[in-house]
């Protein structure tokens, strides 16, 4: 937490408020808050923000001078967020990076991270090329039917480890990979080689369906995600088994929803998601 959809949230805001604002200047609270580049910092101030881009659960914000661009990657997974000046921040000790914007509709961006999993990169191009390479697989939102389904009769494993592998599908994590294996009818732990194209044709369509959905719903907010102004996503409502262990089973189909704690809590209903089901 956050994931894909919430990642995407914090990029559309930064997008539709930021592109295009001239830098002023950058404040570290925190050297060791940059994992990569911190000898850069200087260049920045003085260029203009030219893109804003999810990857995985992280965005990278493009900033262009003298016909040169460079990158600042935000890490948000676990407790990393992205917060304009007018959003509180519950403990502002933990504001360890401030991009201060001249003439633009928000005079800072904030990186707020209590925990410090994750850290700020800054990189160049193919800084950022390496650093993608290393880190992110297929883009679930990005990759095709044929794309997706070819990637996963390509590799072994359980099924939901292999969601929530970074380095093979990008962004998707626990709360999603649970909402979308019940929408699926597929147990967690299902053998990936034993689907058929037919189940991992469905798995796709439903995966960008439920991505697509909480997007549009802001994201969900679990705990501390809350969107760059502030906004809680509403789509922990539409959540049908995250969290929701011992409570009948939404499909009405007379089961329980179960938490199995290994492998990251995964919550399904035995009866709708059997592992004999992958034809
Ligand atoms: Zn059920």
């Amino acid at each position: 937490m956050p994931e894909l959809p919430e990642a995407e949230v914090v990029a559309g805001q930064i997008r539709s408020r930021l592109l295009g604002a001239p830098l002023g200047d950058v404040w570290v609270g925190r050297a060791d808050i940059v994992r990569e580049g911190f000898s850069t910092l200087s260049w920045y101030p003085g260029a203009s923000l030219q893109s804003v881009e999810r990857f995985g659960k992280s965005v990278a914000l493009g900033f262009v001078k003298d016909k040169v661009c460079r990158y600042v990657v935000a890490e948000l997974g676990m407790t990393g967020l992205l917060l304009f000046q007018s959003t509180p921040t519950k403990h502002p000790q933990h504001v360890h990076v401030k991009m201060l914007f001249e003439d633009a509709r928000e005079p800072e961006l904030r990186y707020w991270n209590p925990r410090r999993f994750g850290r700020l990169s800054l990189l160049d191009r193919a800084g950022l090329d390496r650093y993608l390479a290393r880190r992110f697989g297929l883009d679930p939102l990005a990759a095709s039917q044929q794309d997706f389904v070819e990637l996963l009769q390509s590799r072994r494993g359980r099924l939901k480890s292999l969601l929530m592998h970074q380095q093979v599908i990008a962004g998707i994590g626990n709360i999603y990979a649970n909402e979308i294996l019940f929408r699926a009818g597929l147990h967690p732990q299902a053998q990936v080689s034993r689907l058929s194209v037919g189940k991992l044709e469905k798995l796709y369509q439903i995966m960008c369906a439920v991505l697509h959905e909480a997007i549009a719903c802001g994201g969900s907010s679990v705990r501390d995600f809350f969107a760059p102004d502030g906004t809680e996503g509403q789509y922990k409502q539409r959540h049908l088994v995250y969290g929701k262990a011992g409570q009948p089973c939404p499909n009405h189909c007379g089961g329980i929803i179960r938490r199995f704690q290994r492998e990251r809590s995964a919550y399904f209903c035995l009866r709708c998601q059997s592992l004999r089901s992958t034809k």
